[in-house]
């Protein structure tokens, strides 16, 4: 068995439970192991510290699997550690036909680099480490085993990928290929989803409570949905009985999505303005048009994906935000995210408060957002939580 060797100290982060090795944390590695092996980590005084999966190309250098010495990482491990992930699900929800629900979530269910998303009678896996491919055939399998489904699809395509020096492989797992796109529900409305060409495995799971959040308080109000991709948003606030929606994404696609969603779900599309625009420019517009709106949803794509674009992401932020709130009536709402990996909710806070500074609005926070609980954080992890929102009411 490989063993990875840490210098002395480095094994810190690892008796706090935190499930990265970074190669600079490694004095050196024996034997030769290739990619997603299972290592040995020991500490300088040679004691044991974890079972990894091994990542030659990446900074990340393992990940993981287990603490405990006697563990043995084979495929009976992977496939109960899969078992577990859906297993705790089932106290969330009983998955209905229809349901699309994140099954297992990397790191926080013990899987790094695995995340298994449930649409109806489709699995879509997302493998983005050296060690989850290595356990490619096990997962899948044991994830159609843990939830008696027969059809799986592979959307590994994330940008992630490449730090791992991977290529990006979109592919049938199981089963036929997915006769996308196929209908889902969430908290009764329909949406579209196709795994083979959608963003991410086919659709946001992670915004399932935030969008419930809106449409409880969306009634009679004008909502302005920035980023709308599908309509996520959007849908749930015309099913709210708003008063007047519009949408601005600058993909065609996700525009045509949207309106797709306001139809099947037999929404009064004459009160839906959805517009394919920068939201950058589109803001500027609605200022110069007097225009005004009584919540606004602002959910951009990753400015931030790493600690290394955070100047440039916070200044993206700061701009959406400042102009958001200059348009927002007194008493208004803004449901403001962002899903950097590289930026920290308290980091987020600042940027957003530093806007209502510059837009000489006065806010204040009514509500933290983050990702649904299908989508779990560890604990020792707090890369783990990507997805962080403010619900705040000018006043
Ligand atoms: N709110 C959505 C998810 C948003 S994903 C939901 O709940 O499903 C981010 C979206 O922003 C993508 O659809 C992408 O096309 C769009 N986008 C990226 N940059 C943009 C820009 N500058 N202006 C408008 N839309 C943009």
């Amino acid at each position: 068995m490989p063993r990875i060797h840490l210098k002395p100290g480095r094994e810190r982060s690892l008796a706090r439970r935190h499930p990265w090795v970074f190669s600079g944390a490694i004095d050196h590695v024996e034997g030769n192991p290739g990619p997603g092996e299972v290592v040995e980590v020991r500490t300088s005084q040679g004691g044991f510290a974890a079972w990894a999966g091994y990542s030659p190309d990446s900074q990340i250098r393992a990940r993981v699997w287990d603490w405990h010495e006697r563990t043995r990482v084979d495929q009976a491990f992977i496939a109960a550690r899969v078992a577990r992930a859906v297993e705790l699900r089932k106290f969330l929800v009983e998955p209905g036909a229809q349901a699309a629900i994140r099954l297992a979530n990397g790191e926080a269910d013990g899987l790094p680099g695995v995340v298994i998303d449930r649409f109806a009678d489709t699995l879509v896996l997302q493998l983005t480490s050296a060690a989850a491919w290595c356990w490619r055939e096990a997962i899948t399998h044991a994830a159609l085993e843990a939830t008696g489904l027969e059809r799986a699809f592979e959307r590994s395509d994330a940008d992630v990928l490449a730090l791992e020096g991977l290529a990006p492989r979109v592919a049938v797992l199981a089963g036929p290929e997915p006769a996308a796109p196929f209908t889902i529900e969430e908290a009764g409305l329909a949406f579209q989803v196709d795994p083979r060409t959608g963003h991410k495995t086919g659709f946001y799971l992670d915004q399932r409570d935030n969008r419930a959040l809106l449409r409880d308080l969306a009634e009679g109000r004008e909502v302005l949905d920035c980023f709308c991709y599908s309509g996520g948003f959007a849908v749930n606030a015309l099913a709210a009985g708003a008063a007047h929606v519009t949408a601005i994404d600058s993909s065609g696609e996700a525009i045509a999505a949207a309106r797709r969603h306001i139809r099947m779900n037999e929404l009064p599309e004459a009160r839906a303005d959805l517009i394919e625009a920068d939201v950058f420019q589109q803001l500027r517009r609605f200022r110069d048009q007097g225009r005004r709106f009584d919540i606004i949803v602002l959910d951009p794509p990753k400015f931030a994906p790493t600690a290394a674009h955070v100047e440039r992401a916070a200044r993206a932020y700061k701009d959406i935000n400042l102009w958001a709130l200059r348009l927002l009536r007194p008493g208004g709402l803004l449901f403001t995210f962002s899903c950097s990996g590289g930026v920290p909710r308290e980091l987020f806070q600042k940027i957003v408060a530093g806007a209502a500074v510059d837009a000489q609005a006065d806010a204040r926070i009514l509500h933290h957002m983050g990702a649904a609980a299908d989508h779990p954080v560890a604990l020792a992890f707090p890369e783990g939580d990507y997805l962080k929102g403010l619900l705040c009411q000018t006043v």
